[in-house]
């Protein structure tokens, strides 16, 4: 990295050919490619890690990647090994288990349940051995583009000294935070799926038997849904995800609510019966967003930085390591070549609004009863339970299989939709109204108070 001095009383300006900011799956991926690719990349991550974060499920199209940035070893010591996932009603003495190994293409046959302050901080720790310079306690707080793309990014560290660094290229990995799209102006929200969670960790939970006490468990329940997520050592990371309206119905300590909620669940509150709570219970409103756009002139969003969907099929770290691993192709691309920029990000944003879509697509019916009936009732004709697996591993952006056969489920699901058109009508209702409670007067993103009174 060159660096030169502006002036006496100004920072020194320090010269990258990439800059990161967001140090999370997305940021530590990217930048571990570009650099060994030969740039010089700097990532700054506002936390310092190991530092919490939700999101414990991994898919097995994420593993590919992990082995190929070289952290598969510790992965293997630090997960518990997931083989599928379970759905089922709360209500349900039984479970459907989806096992990745039958999805319908070759994909890794498990995955890994994972505490991100390690999975996160193996991923950061990683990209230093690859020779990026990777900095904690370095918070961004502004980026401005000179007439030739350059960007100039301003970051305070944590002993308030201003950083100014200058950049051929710009990646925004900045999570949930959303830089650059409340910068430019660029964030949605969908108005027709807000929701929130809360969450904790619980030791003695009572896992899946024999080889799927690794899975995940999904329960829908009247109030929108719930996970038990397997980790090492006994523990179990238990949450529910709720439509704003209950959640506005919370009276007691967050802790309180969320044991009162986990009773709504009988089925699921049974796993619970010598469960003993470690740490704190927590929240954050998930309501979805997107953003017009995921690049521009010099810069592009990877991971939740563009969109965060919603948890229910675990694929945010996935989608977030993959849109890097392709963000660091097209980065690397302009690089060489400046010409090739509109058509590179051009062929980056199909990609990634590509697989994006094809989750959303049954992320956003999740509670509906004709999704319900699908999940509950897989007929394997025409291999749509196995294409409904390869969605659950992952395998959403390159299979024409797997398209043709979400092309048909479209289909089943309008027709279960019209034969149950009562129940489908009060629940369009119902999410409709909790969609808009909870945009009454709630301006800020996750980490700030929302209307839920959560922080
Ligand atoms: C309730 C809930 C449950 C979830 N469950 C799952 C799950 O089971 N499986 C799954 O795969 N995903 C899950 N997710 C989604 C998953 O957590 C995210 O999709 C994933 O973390 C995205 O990775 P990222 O690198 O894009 O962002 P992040 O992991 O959020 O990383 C962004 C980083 O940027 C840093 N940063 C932000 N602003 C700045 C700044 N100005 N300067 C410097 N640094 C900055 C942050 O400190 C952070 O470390 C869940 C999400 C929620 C809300």
């Amino acid at each position: 990295m060159s660096v030169q001095t502006v002036g006496a009383d100004r920072p020194a300006v320090e010269r990258v050919d990439v800059l990161v900011v967001g140090g999370g799956p997305a940021g530590a991926t990217v930048s571990t490619y570009l650099a060994r690719k030969g740039y010089r990349v700097t990532v700054l991550e506002k936390d310092s890690h190991p530092r919490f974060h939700i999101g414990e499920s991994l898919l097995p199209c994420n593993m590919p990647i992990l082995e190929d940035l070289g952290v598969m070893d510790q992965l293997k010591g630090m997960g518990v090994v997931k083989l599928g996932a379970d759905f089922s009603l709360a209500t349900d003495e039984t479970w459907r288990t989806y096992y990745f190994c039958r999805s319908l293409n070759p994909t890794p046959p498990h995955a890994y349940e994972v505490r991100r302050s390690e999975f996160d901080e193996m991923l950061f720790r990683n990209a230093t051995k690859n020779g990026v310079d990777t900095r904690e306690h370095v918070r961004v707080t502004s980026v401005e583009w000179k007439a030739d793309k350059t960007s100039v990014v301003r970051a305070v560290d944590e002993n308030k000294k201003e950083l100014v660094f200058e950049a051929r290229y710009f990646v925004d990995a900045t999570g949930r935070d959303t830089l650059l799209a409340k910068k430019l102006g660029l964030k949605r929200k969908n108005p027709n799926h807000g929701s929130a969670a809360i969450f904790g960790h619980f030791k003695n939970v009572v896992r899946r038997p024999g080889n799927d006490q690794g899975n995940i468990s999904i329960y829908w329940f009247d109030h929108g849904w719930m996970w038990f997520i397997p980790l090492k050592d006994d523990v179990m990371s238990i949450g529910a995800v709720c439509w704003p309206d209950y959640l506005k119905t919370r009276t007691g300590t967050t802790e309180e609510f969320l044991l009162s909620t986990l009773k709504l669940a009988p089925k699921a509150y049974e796993r619970m019966k010598d469960a003993e709570l470690m740490g704190e219970v927590r929240a954050t409103g998930n309501y979805s967003y997107t953003s017009d756009k995921m690049t521009g002139r010099g810069w592009l969003m990877v991971g939740d930085a563009w969109a965060f969907i919603d948890p229910v099929f675990s694929s945010g770290v996935y989608l977030a390591m993959n849109s890097a691993r392709f963000g660091a192709e097209v980065v690397d691309r302009i690089l060489k070549d400046p010409s090739c920029e509109a058509e590179a990000h051009a062929e980056f944003e199909r990609r990634i609004r590509k697989g994006v879509g094809a989750f959303s697509w049954f992320i956003y019916r999740f509670t509906t009863p004709g999704m319900r009936w699908i999940f509950q009732n897989p007929r394997n004709v025409y291999q749509l339970e196995q294409a409904v697996i390869s969605m659950l591993a992952g395998d959403v952006f390159d299979s024409k299989e797997v398209e043709r056969r979400f092309q048909v489920m479209r289909l089943i699901y309008a027709v279960r939709t019209a034969m149950d058109w009562k129940g489908s009508l009060k629940n369009f209702v119902r999410r409709k109204r909790a969609a808009l409670s909870i945009f009454k007067g709630v301006t800020t993103a996750e980490g700030q108070p929302d209307t839920l009174g959560f922080k």
